[in-house]
């Protein structure tokens, strides 16, 4: 089966209706839901601080708490997307795959993701420019507007404390003094080779990880006209290919495959009559796993898939490759594991047990990022460090 899934939320109805057989006022009634529990939700659970008393004292949460009943904290997502969709196994398939927009598993995560659909088909998708490379440009050009001065590729090897105090930085080239500091480093790393000497949160730290990914990036020889920026080719057998990511720690025997090709948008980003491939499976967290071995097997799977999908031999078209494994993730970002999203969301209770943006124990310590509240997603990360903005100010 092949269907478009488009952002418009009427042409996604209609095109559900015509290709798998689920009538569109049932997927708009769902959108509608989705939107209506994002919108009770939103401005207590993603813009503030869930460690905050004066979060719970405001007329949004009373929105959000008059809402938890109809959020779905007690079933899963897959649960309510089965109970919603009962005779189209292809559609629950679908909207399951967006508990993978913050590594988690569909069979696991509360309901309460369900809203997550809301974003692309209530709000829309968007397109930086660029690249998202883009939106980190553009953050260091407005905080050199504000005076921010920058260092790169000087890491910190130490945050420094003098008894509750936070006291300054140490880099490999020299000690700054601050009374103040933001940690964008994953919490774990943070805790364990920043502030060694610190007790650590264990039992935040040691919350389930995220999922990571495998990623091909392929350039490819000829283009697709079939194939569009966004392209997921699914796995056979969903819960499957979950349990080997979350029980079995390993990668199943048939994948979901997301294609991006972001020269489909921006054609200068691939030469002409070529396309730039993205190509990525959901793999777990680096736990010391062979992963020659699991990479090897993996784009075995993946070339066999798309080939036949695609009706086309796929690996001579491959004319330049680069890999990117959960290892690799970790050593290039310090994410701990490679996960990508933090800890994941398979528990009803994940989002109060993120770290908070503060640190309890050492005021003027700070954290933003996927590790931390609200969780992973690069539009999590940025209002991670709105909530820390408002916090400091
Ligand atoms: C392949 C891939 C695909 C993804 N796809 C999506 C997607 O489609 N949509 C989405 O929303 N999210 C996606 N994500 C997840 C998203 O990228 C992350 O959740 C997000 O970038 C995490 O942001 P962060 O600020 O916590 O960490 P990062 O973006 O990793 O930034 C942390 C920065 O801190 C630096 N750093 C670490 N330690 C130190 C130190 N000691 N001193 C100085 N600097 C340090 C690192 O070098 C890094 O630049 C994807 C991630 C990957 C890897």
């Amino acid at each position: 089966t092949r269907l478009t899934a488009w952002a418009d939320s009427q042409q996604f109805a209609a095109e559900v209706e015509q290709k798998l057989g689920t009538s569109a006022a049932v997927v708009t009634q769902f959108l509608g839901r989705s939107g209506r529990a994002y919108d009770a939700t939103v401005g207590t659970f993603l813009h503030k601080s869930l460690h905050k008393a004066g979060t719970y004292f405001s007329p949004e949460t009373l929105k959000a708490v008059a809402a938890l009943p109809s959020l779905g904290l007690t079933g899963t997502m897959h649960a309510r997307h089965e109970k919603a969709f009962a005779n189209d196994p292809r559609l629950v398939q679908l909207f399951d795959r967006y508990a993978t927009y913050n590594g988690s598993d569909p069979y696991q995560a509360p309901a309460t993701l369900s809203l997550i659909p809301h974003l692309e088909h209530g709000i829309g998708a968007f397109y930086p420019e660029g690249g998202i490379y883009a939106i980190a440009q553009s953050l260091h050009r407005l905080g050199e507007e504000f005076g921010v001065k920058f260092r790169f590729n000087e890491p910190v090897r130490e945050i420094l404390t003098a008894g509750d105090l936070i006291t300054g930085l140490r880099t490999d080239q020299d000690i700054y003094d601050f009374g103040l500091v933001v940690s964008n480093m994953d919490v774990v790393p943070t805790y364990r080779k920043l502030l060694p000497q610190q007790p650590a949160p264990e039992r935040t730290l040691g919350q389930p990880r995220s999922s990571s990914a495998l990623i091909f990036y392929w350039g490819i020889g000829r283009e697709f006209p079939e194939l569009d920026l966004h392209n997921i080719f699914f796995s056979a057998d969903y819960k499957a290919e979950f349990d080997a990511i979350f029980q079995q720690k390993t990668v199943a025997d048939d994948v979901t495959v997301y294609v991006n090709i972001t020269s489909k948008k921006t054609p200068a980003d691939a030469p002409a009559g070529q396309e730039n491939w993205f190509v990525m499976v959901n793999v777990p967290h680096d736990e010391g796993q062979d992963w020659a071995a699991l990479t090897a097997k993996t784009r075995r799977i993946v070339l066999a898939k798309l080939s036949r999908t695609l009706g086309v031999d796929l690996e001579p078209l491959i004319r330049a490759e680069k890999t990117w494994t959960p290892p690799g993730i970790a050593a290039d970002t310090s994410s701990f594991g490679g996960a990508l999203y933090g800890s994941s969301s398979n528990n009803a209770l994940a989002a109060f047990l993120r770290h908070p943006n503060f640190s309890g124990r050492l005021p003027g310590l700070y954290f933003c990022g996927g590790s931390v509240h609200p969780g992973g997603g690069i539009p999590l990360c940025l209002l991670s460090a709105k909530i820390v903005a408002d916090l400091i100010s």
